[in-house]
C-alpha cells in the first residue's frame, strides 16, 4: 500500500512549521527562507514543486502551481493540504523530517552503540536517514506524533498504515 507518491512541495517562510509536518506524513517537501517572490517562483519551476504559502500575491502569481493556505493555524494547514492531495497519499514516517530524504531500513545489530542503549534494547525495527545519519524508531516521540496526526486528521494511524505496532 506504500506506493511512493510523486507530489513535491516547496514551502516558503510564511508556513515554515508545516514543512516538517508534511515530511512526517511522508511528503517530499523543500523549504525556502527567501521572501523574494521571483526567487521562490524560480525555485519552484526548476524543481517541479508546488508552492505552499500564506502569501496571496505569490499564490496568485503561481496559479495552479501553488496552494494558498487559508488558515494561520498549523493543524488547519495540515488538514487543508492533506484533504487537497488525498489522505491516501500520506506515508507517515517514511522520510527524514529534518532533511527530507527517504529513510532506509537498517538492521538492528548495526544500530547498537549508535542509539541510546534502552532504545536499542526495547525496539527491533530501525531506519536511518541516508543524508544526515539520524536514526528513527517507533518510540515515545513517534507515538506522540501519531497521536497528533490522529487528532488533526482523524482516523486511525497506528497499525497497517504506519508499518507496525
Ligand atoms: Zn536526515
Amino acid at each position: 500500500m506504500h506506493a511512493q507518491n510523486d507530489l513535491k512541495f516547496l514551502v516558503d517562510r510564511t508556513a515554515g512549521k508545516l514543512a516538517r509536518w508534511l515530511r512526517v506524513l511522508g511528503f517530499d517537501v523543500e523549504y525556502t527562507a527567501t521572501g523574494a517572490l521571483s526567487e521562490i517562483a524560480k525555485l519552484a519551476r526548476q524543481s517541479g514543486r508546488k508552492v505552499i504559502t500564506r502569501n496571496g500575491s505569490l499564490a496568485h502569481r503561481l496559479g495552479t502551481d501553488s496552494i494558498l493556505l487559508r488558515s494561520e493555524h498549523l493543524k488547519n494547514q495540515i488538514k487543508q493540504v492533506v484533504n487537497l492531495v488525498g489522505v491516501e497519499k500520506c506515508e507517515p514516517f517514511s522520510r527524514c523530517n529534518v532533511c527530507n530524504a527517504r529513510l532506509a531500513g537498517v538492521e538492528r545489530r548495526l544500530v547498537e552503540g549508535r542509539v541510546p542503549e534502552y532504545v536499542y534494547l526495547k525496539h527491533d525495527r530501525f531506519s536511518v536517514c541516508p543524508v544526515c545519519g539520524r536514526y528513527y524508531w517507533q518510540g515515545t516521540h513517534w507515538h506522540k506524533m501519531i497521536g497528533e496526526i490522529e487528532k488533526t486528521l482523524g482516523g486511525k494511524w497506528h497499525g497497517d498504515r504506519s508499518g507496525r505496532d
